[in-house]
């Protein structure tokens, strides 16, 4: 599951993304992430995991991880295949939502390939060839329909129906995000592949001296416009955090007090990104490890229990669960456990974030 970001030339592409994958590098084995410059795979802040750590004295603390994919070079006439547009195109289909990043700060040093800042207008300026080019996806998908509508096929005659208000959408110069589907509906949309049916977080990367406040009139229409598309938008400072992931953690600190911040907007970028894909985590805690894991919203037990090993899906039978607010809140597993607030769930438990699943899912 990656984010690809993507965005005009200048936008801080580039700067953001060496900020991400340098601060938060997963120290894991991930071969592609050498072999591959611009896939980064990198952890994602949990404070959870720094509390249960202390808690269990723990010798090893896992993140969860989540891909980034630098998606640089998409310009006007990407649609046509003009220059390398085919290629940036299939590195957006690889993506399963897309980290928009808008220009938001002026600067004389750094020319705007359009010449001045106006974020709506780069948006639109991205929106209209990936538009373009699911356009161009639902059209072909059209022909191959109404090749074979004549069957009578009740599944076809549905899909070819959903096609044409798709294309009618997207021939309005609207992304299919914004159209209003029945959940029928989006099921069979999702096997359409549309670049523009992906969830997008713009991220608004404004000036310096918008700090500490996180807010400009740039970044303030984007946030505007994602309110009324049902999209996610945040604010950071590219060139800020850049600077940031090139410092040791007790030098973070105290540059970011410096600048009135709390954290790193990177955290705040990647947790986004992580709630936009749809991904929950679950806990597992011990001496040896603290680990936290990712699952998709809405799976059962057994299904998270097999992102641990396939063999604990398989085996699955019950789990003892709780919360990590509970622990928190109560400090200890033994007063969890006093409180009635340790669980012993079945097969048909649908876990939470935040759930705790205790040692083993093989109780
Ligand atoms: P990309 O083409 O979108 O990947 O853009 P880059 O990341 O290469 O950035 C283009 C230029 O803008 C570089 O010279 C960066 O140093 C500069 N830049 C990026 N982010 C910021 C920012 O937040 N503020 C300022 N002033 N410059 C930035």
């Amino acid at each position: 599951m990656k984010l690809g970001i993507v965005g005009l030339p200048n936008v801080g592409k580039s700067t953001l993304f060496n900020a991400i994958t340098k601060a938060h590098a997963e120290a894991a084995n991930y071969p592609f992430c050498t072999i591959d410059p611009n896939i980064g795979v990198v952890n994602v802040p949990d404070k959870r995991l720094d509390f249960l750590e202390k808690l269990y004295n723990s010798k090893k603390k896992v993140h969860a991880s989540v891909e980034f994919l630098d998606i640089a070079g998409l310009v006007k006439g990407a649609s046509q295949g003009e220059g390398l547009g085919n290629k940036f195109l299939s590195h957006i289909r690889e993506a399963a939502a897309i980290v928009h990043t808008v220009r938001c700060f002026e600067s004389k040093d750094v020319t705007h390939v359009m010449g001045v800042v106006d974020p709506l207008r780069d948006i639109e300026i991205i929106d209209t060839e990936l538009i373009l080019a699911d356009i161009e996806s639902v059209s072909k998908k059209l022909e191959r329909l109404e090749k074979t509508v004549r069957l009578n096929d009740k599944k076809i005659l549905v899909e070819r129906e959903l096609a044409i208000k798709v294309k009618t959408h997207l021939d309005a110069g609207n992304p299919a995000r914004t159209l209003e589907l029945s959940d029928d509906e989006k099921i069979i949309l999702k096997a359409f592949f549309l670049i523009t049916a992906k969830p997008v977080l713009y991220v608004c990367n404004i000036a310096e001296s918008d700090l500490p406040a996180m807010e400009n009139k740039y970044a303030k229409v984007v946030k505007e416009k994602s309110e009324k598309e049902n999209a996610l938008a945040i604010s950071v400072c590219a060139k800020i955090e850049a600077e940031l992931s090139e410092l040791s953690e007790s030098d973070q600190k105290t540059f970011l007090k410096d600048l009135g911040l709390e954290c790193p907007g990177l955290n705040r970028l990647i947790r986004a990104g992580y709630d936009l894909l749809g991904l929950a985590t679950f806990l597992t805690v011990g001496e040896d490890e603290v680990r936290a894991w990712t699952i998709k919203k809405g799976i059962l037990s057994p299904q998270a229990a097999g992102v641990i090993h396939s063999d604990f899906e398989r085996g699955f039978i019950r789990a003892e669960v709780m919360s990590f607010d509970d622990l928190f809140r109560f400090g200890s597993v033994k007063a969890v456990k006093e409180a009635g607030l340790l669980r012993s769930e079945g097969k048909e438990y649908l876990v939470e974030d935040g759930d705790i699943i205790e040692d083993s899912t093989q109780v």
